[in-house]
């Protein structure tokens, strides 16, 4: 238990969320009613994480064998399935639409959303000395729409120092590296600076 992590999350997760809604990608967000508590639009949850990596780390490292950190020469969207039974495994367009997961248009839609909602955060963090090396999303069905849902926070993004490579996230806690609620009060600080 990190005490506390979860109003910090909550406080992150709903300014980055009504700063992207302000920039057109539909979200779930409604009114933050206190500390650990948001109301959020119901949705039908697309059962599939959705990963935008902009540098190399973590499982794409490890699995491809390139040094954390190195840069990549494009932007990289992976899905996995979400399914703790199975171990969210990674999943292809084709095998998404063949086991009737998303349709072909609803990945075309979640893929660009993405990777606008990849431009505005790296945009918004580099502004705070942050990089954002990658982050999952998860995306709802609610009216015939697809709304970009559950959190955006140091639990799912990776975000390092631009100077100095510090990691200001969940590895703080993976890896041991200590002073883990720290690392999430400096991006909140960070963002609530620069009026996000
Ligand atoms: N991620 C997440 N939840 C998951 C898996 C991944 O939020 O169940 C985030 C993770 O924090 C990182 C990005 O997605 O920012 C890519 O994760 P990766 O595939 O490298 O897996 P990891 O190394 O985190 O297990």
């Amino acid at each position: 238990t990190i005490r506390d992590k979860g109003i910090v999350n909550n406080k992150l997760s709903n300014a980055l969320m009504q700063k992207l809604e302000k920039e057109g990608i539909p979200t779930h967000y409604v009114q933050e009613i206190n500390d650990r508590d948001t109301f959020v639009k119901k949705v039908e949850i697309v059962p599939l994480e959705v990963i935008v990596r902009n540098v190399a780390a973590g499982s794409f490292s490890k699995k491809y064998g390139v040094p954390e950190g190195t840069a990549l020469n494009n932007r990289v969207v992976e899905f996995s399935l979400k399914s703790d039974e199975l171990g969210d495994p990674m999943i292809n367009d084709s095998q998404i639409t063949a086991i009737g997961v998303a349709t072909q248009a609803e990945l075309d839609e979640l893929r660009a959303m993405a990777l606008r909602v990849d431009e505005l955060m790296t945009e918004l963090f580099a502004k705070c000395g942050i990089r954002l090396v990658d982050f999952k999303l998860e995306f709802g069905r609610a009216g015939g729409e697809l709304l970009l849902c559950d959190e955006i926070s140091p639990d799912s993004c990776r975000l390092w120092d631009a100077e100095t490579n510090r990691k200001m996230d969940k590895d703080r806690f993976r890896r041991d590296l200590g002073n883990v609620l720290d690392g999430y009060r400096d991006v909140l600080a960070r963002l609530q600076a620069a009026h996000v």
